[in-house]
């Protein structure tokens, strides 16, 4: 048996055949892996793919060529560069997903719901610490909790939602004692 010598000139051009005679592609160039130069490939040409083999998996070559049985075609296979097209109909599909993402903003709207509801309801505004009702004197525009004995920011969130005095426009101070609203400017209870 004559040992073949694989040259760049006498394999380029060559159909490939698999090892069941299935056509695969033209041979179109030779390369070499530069990681591992001994593995020397052919490249394939084929319809829609092209396939880079490395000669070792070559069977036999003549008139054509002929791949090994255990030749991986599926690894060995790479898309041509013409499928980028098929990137343009992925964008509209990009595009079409903030109109998706819009419509989870409902449960924001949803949220807002319930504190609108009990907003007509009034809010007791509490120490952050002790959670004691606290008082509000108008004299000072300021909230104090009787019981850490001093002064306490209310959240605008509950704030607005304390009632008022229906005379001097002040806020309420809840009397937990009573259970009534009692306004510390007028010096009197008020019905809310
Ligand atoms: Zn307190
Ligand atoms: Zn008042």
């Amino acid at each position: 048996m004559v040992r073949k010598m694989l040259t760049k000139s006498s394999v380029i051009g060559l159909n490939t055949y698999t090892s069941d005679a299935r056509y695969l592609g033209k041979v179109v160039d030779f390369g070499v892996d530069l990681q591992n130069p001994s593995n020397v490939t052919i490249i394939v040409e084929g319809k829609d793919k092209r396939y880079v083999v490395p000669v070792s998996y070559i069977k036999a070559v003549g008139d054509i060529i002929i791949l090994a049985e255990n030749a991986p075609l599926d690894e060995l296979a790479e898309s041509k560069p013409s499928t980028q097209v098929s990137t343009q109909p992925t964008t509209t599909v990009t595009t079409a997903t903030p109109a998706t993402v819009s419509t989870p903003s409902y449960p924001t709207t949803r949220v807002q719901q319930p504190i609108q509801q009990p907003s007509t309801q009034p809010v007791i505004p509490r120490c952050p610490t002790c959670g004691t009702a606290l008082i509000y004197y108008p004299q000072y525009g300021k909230w104090y909790c009787p019981r850490c004995r001093k002064y306490t920011e209310v959240p605008p969130a509950v704030l607005s939602r304390v009632p008022r005095c229906p005379t001097c426009g002040n806020y309420l101070s809840y009397i937990e004692q009573y259970q009534k609203w009692y306004c510390y400017k007028c010096g009197k209870y008020v019905n809310v």
